[in-house]
């Protein structure tokens, strides 16, 4: 296993779980890349999730929460600030309120949510902005500490047996077609395969795979903000203006900035750049939340978030085998939505691991590695501009 984000320690654990014998390699620290920066919202409702496979690995991943969540903080200890609450995915303009109708069409048969008007939404949250004129109530979201998630899942692992190594994958070791391991600075590591979860620094690998892996950085900012008030009784998020949850440790999460919020050429700057906090994001994601939420003005700001989330040419994971190699396949590509789709990834990976194939959703082709074996360049910025945040 390449890199100790959420996506790897999933697949880390997952294998583990099955009994397979796992060596994790991380060259910094475990959560060092973008998932101890998430939001860790689990919702089927923004644009990122399209009809078809997408929208049922989506929903398995969600499915498996409710157990995971306790086995892991049974295991280790680590509360994951784990709440299963009603959202609402609010319209301030028409522009907005036409984005969610638009989802919602296709989106109703299988989630139980309903469209409802400013009276509802002022009955739930009277705290909210005047200017709201309506919005999407559904009953099935949930959000957690995305870094906790991510701790709990390498230490799981770990206590199911995997090892963990700090050092740096530099290169692959090949025999024919064949990946036989994995080069470090400290020496060659053999296994039975490997596993490329390095988020965002996955293209690394395009030259030693000789195949494709077409990741790049897209940046985002989000807030945990000290609100004197009392807790929201929702999740709340609306498209243009992100998202605004009360989690569970008293603090309040504004955010997050995307594919919009940056010009094409910070966009795809890099990890140094995406790092940085900047002022422009702060100012703007507080503007965004205030004008949903008013009250919030009160709050004081407690931290600033920055990190690179991997995204792929057609914003979509790339999960599965490398096709013309052996023993090798790619968990990477989750763009917006790492943290929702981490341990599908996990299952799916110990499923192709253990037994060659995986049924978790009908057709894998949407995620295959298979689709990019003609790739050579993308513009990213247009997959950058249909995910939300
Ligand atoms: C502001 C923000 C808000 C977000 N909100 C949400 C949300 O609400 N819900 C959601 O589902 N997703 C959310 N995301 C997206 C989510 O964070 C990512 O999709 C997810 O974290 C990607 O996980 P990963 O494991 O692939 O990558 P990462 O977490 O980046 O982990 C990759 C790891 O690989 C290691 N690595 C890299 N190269 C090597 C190498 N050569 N050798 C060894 N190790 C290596 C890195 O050090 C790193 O630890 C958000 C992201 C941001 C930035």
């Amino acid at each position: 296993m390449i890199g100790a984000g959420v996506v790897g320690c999933a697949v880390a654990y997952y294998l583990a779980r099955a009994g397979v014998s796992v060596t994790l390699l991380e060259r910094e620290a475990i959560g060092s890349g973008a998932s101890a920066h998430a939001t860790g919202s689990l919702s089927l409702l923004g644009a990122e999730f399209t009809p078809g496979a997408s929208f049922q690995i989506a929903r398995a991943s969600y499915a498996e929460f409710p157990q995971l969540v306790p086995e892991l903080e049974s295991a280790t200890g680590i509360d994951l600030l784990y709440q299963r609450r009603p959202s609402l995915r609010l319209a301030l303009d028409d522009d907005e309120a036409g984005l969610i109708k638009s989802l919602l069409a296709w989106q109703q048969p299988h989630v139980k949510m309903r469209w409802i008007d400013a009276g509802e939404v002022h009955a739930i949250e009277p705290r909210l902005s005047p200017a709201i004129i309506g919005a999407v109530y559904e009953d099935e979201s949930a959000q957690l500490d995305s870094y906790r998630l991510n701790l709990a899942l390498g230490r799981g692992a770990e206590l199911k047996g995997a090892g963990i190594r700090y050092r740096e994958v530099t290169g692959l070791v090949n025999d024919g077609p064949a990946i036989s391991g994995v080069r470090t600075a400290a020496g060659d590591i053999h296994c039975g395969a490997v596993v490329v979860a390095a988020g965002t620094w996955s293209w690394a690998f395009t030259p030693w795979l000789d195949f494709p892996v077409p990741v790049r950085p897209m940046k985002g900012e989000r807030l945990l903000l000290n609100y004197p008030g009392a807790p929201l009784p929702v999740l709340l998020s609306s498209p243009r203006r992100g998202h605004l949850i009360s989690r569970t440790d008293g603090f309040t999460s504004v955010g997050s900035t995307g594919g919009r919020d940056y010009d094409r050429k910070e966009l795809f700057w890099g990890e140094e750049f995406d790092r940085q906090p900047t002022e422009t994001a702060r100012l703007e994601l507080l503007r965004r939340a205030i004008d949903v939420f008013p009250d919030l003005e009160r709050a004081e700001l407690v931290q600033q978030l920055a990190g690179s989330r991997p995204l792929s040419p057609d914003s979509k994971p790339i999960i599965g085998p490398v096709p013309g190699r052996e023993n090798v396949l790619l968990a990477t590509g989750h763009a917006t939505k790492g943290i929702h789709l981490g341990p599908i990834t996990g299952r799916i990976v110990a499923d192709y691991i253990c037994r060659g194939s995986t049924r978790v959703v009908s057709d894998m082709s949407e995620f295959l590695p298979d689709r990019f074996a003609d790739f050579t360049d993308a513009d990213f910025s247009i997959a950058a501009q249909t995910v939300e945040e």
